[in-house]
């Protein structure tokens, strides 16, 4: 199991740069997939976009975001209250803070898709999803993390 002892660290600028970077990718990604998904018809340089777009990702994250795509799925998932929006899944709070601190790309563990984090969670927007219960009880979540 990683260890989520360092989430706590305050080095938030000391990530900002690599941050900004992987925050860029993961939001191409998400373009990508909203241009692919499109028709030519309503986007008519869709090709020109998607190339373009292909360009500024990096190969292996590419790569994996066409396997997902060849399944005839989505390649990347928004986070929404710590859960992946396409498989419905709780996402463990480490990854969430990982994605909060923009500090890595992350894989939702379940379906495998690329989470990203809208910036604006607009709180009122819709009610918080009930998740499935895991079988271990339930821990505060805003508080330290415990690491079982
Ligand atoms: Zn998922």
């Amino acid at each position: 199991m990683p260890n989520q002892a360092c989430f706590r660290s305050p080095g938030v600028a000391h990530h900002l740069h690599l941050g900004s970077v992987m925050q860029a990718v993961i939001e191409n990604l998400l373009k990508l997939q909203d241009t692919e998904l499109q028709t030519r018809r309503k986007v008519p340089d869709r090709d020109a976009i998607v190339a373009e777009l292909r360009g500024k990702i990096p190969e292996p994250i590419l790569a994996h975001y066409d396997r997902l795509r060849a399944r005839d799925k989505k390649g990347v998932a928004l986070l929404r209250h710590n859960v992946c929006t396409e498989c419905h899944m709780q996402v463990p709070i480490g990854v969430v803070l990982t994605l909060m601190q923009g500090k890595d790309i992350q894989l939702c563990s379940n379906c495998g898709r690329y989470l990203y984090l809208p910036k604006e969670e607009s709180p009122s927007a819709e009610p918080p999803p009930v998740p499935p219960k895991p079988k271990r009880k339930k821990r505060n979540l805003t508080e330290t993390a415990d690491v079982q």
